[in-house]
């Protein structure tokens, strides 16, 4: 550990080139992802994202309200994120504030940029992301419980949504960054990618890299991202035809 001031401030790379939790710089969280685990909505979601869970659920196509947001020629995509109080370590008040509106607003424009919107004019498809334990990157596991669960409730789009968040901790480019690392490393970069295209239709960033570093984050992350769509088609195999998913279950 490192101080300043009062603050004690974690070695986020040790001299082997492994992190905190012993990752290399380019290793995921362990990802777990169940699709469908929700009776009421018409699609649902449960991703298991190192020491985050998310839920997503999905509602629509239905009619609007309030009536005013109705658009005549397409369908509007309507999101909420929120953090439980209970999801990190100091309480977190309930409510919408201003962080979770603008995540609400980014995944939205996320998602409304692959949803067929045109097939269903005067509708409305309304996502909600519950972050029921947070350790960094809530939102891009959020994204990815959301894709999900719009796949399991029917909804066409031109692909599956994979997202990450890409940092620079210790001067070096990392995937997936966890909490300490988020909240003491150079730089955190979420990310959301269309993996047909290579399309990006989420990115933030919040610190600072140089032109080089910021490419090859990008790099690092369309790599995160590929092996995380990955994992979201195995859970929706799983769901739909779990024999194709575990060819061992089904010669048993
Ligand atoms: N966080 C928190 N309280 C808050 C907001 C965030 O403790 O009110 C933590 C939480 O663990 C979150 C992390 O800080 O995952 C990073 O937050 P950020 O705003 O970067 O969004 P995220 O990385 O979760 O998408």
């Amino acid at each position: 550990m490192g101080s300043v001031g009062a603050k004690e401030i974690p070695v986020l790379l040790n001299a082997d080139g492994r992190r905190i939790d012993g990752r290399r710089l380019d290793e995921l969280r362990q990802l777990s992802i169940t699709a469908g685990p929700l009776n009421q909505a018409d699609g649902s979601a449960f991703v298991e994202w190192g020491a985050n869970k998310v839920m997503a659920a999905v509602y629509g196509p239905r009619e609007v309200h309030p009536r005013h947001l109705q658009e005549n020629n397409k369908a509007i995509v309507q999101c909420r994120y929120n953090m439980a109080a209970f999801s990190v370590d100091e309480r977190k008040r309930p409510g919408l504030d201003r962080r979770s509106q603008e995540i609400s607003k980014v995944i939205a424009e996320a998602f409304e940029s692959v949803i067929f919107v045109e097939e269903f004019p005067r509708t409305s498809i309304d996502v909600y992301i519950e972050v029921l334990q947070a350790n960094a990157g809530t939102r891009c596991a959020g994204v990815v419980a959301a894709s999900v669960a719009l796949a399991d409730a029917g909804i066409p789009m031109v692909d599956l949504l994979p997202s990450v968040a890409v940092g620079k901790i210790g001067g070096a480019i990392a995937l997936d960054l966890k909490k300490e690392e988020d909240n003491f490393g150079e730089a955190d970069l979420p990310m959301a990618m269309v993996p047909q295209s290579g399309r990006l239709v989420l990115l933030q960033m919040e610190g600072h890299m140089n032109r080089e570093e910021l490419s090859q984050a990008l790099e690092l992350g369309v790599s995160g991202c590929r092996q995380i769509h990955e994992k979201m088609k195995a859970a929706l195999r799983e769901r739909y035809a779990p024999s194709s998913a575990n060819p061992s279950e089904a010669a048993a």
